[in-house]
């Protein structure tokens, strides 16, 4: 009976600490990659879904209704977070109840 120690455990160590950096950074990559790719995606989703915004006073406010845009000056319809007319991105909207602006939290950077 020879008790015959596996040499391989060393060397896969080795190995897994060797490749493991490497694997790690193909999963970092194709990690952010899938990321970015789903984030797009849920925001336009998050946004699509139209949900409501909140003032401070407690009231309930569509995002998607009648809005003047703060950088052309124009009344759009539709969703509050882009202009309609110069596509530029809303940082605000007024409660429709007490008036209190509320940021807009997508527009956040
Ligand atoms: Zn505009
Ligand atoms: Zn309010």
């Amino acid at each position: 009976m020879s008790s015959q120690r596996p040499p391989l455990t060393a060397g896969r160590l080795l190995v897994l600490v060797l490749g493991s950096p490497f694997l790690a950074l193909y999963g970092l990559v194709t990690l952010v990659r899938g990321a970015i790719a789903l984030g797009r995606r849920g925001r336009a989703a998050r946004l699509a879904l139209g949900a409501t915004l909140v003032c401070q006073n407690g009231h309930a406010n569509e995002t998607v209704g009648r809005w003047s845009c703060a950088a052309c000056g124009s009344i759009y319809h539709g969703w509050v977070g882009r202009c309609a007319v110069c596509s530029a991105p809303a940082g605000r909207m007024d409660c429709a109840t007490c008036g209190v602006g509320m940021p807009l939290p997508w527009s956040r950077r």
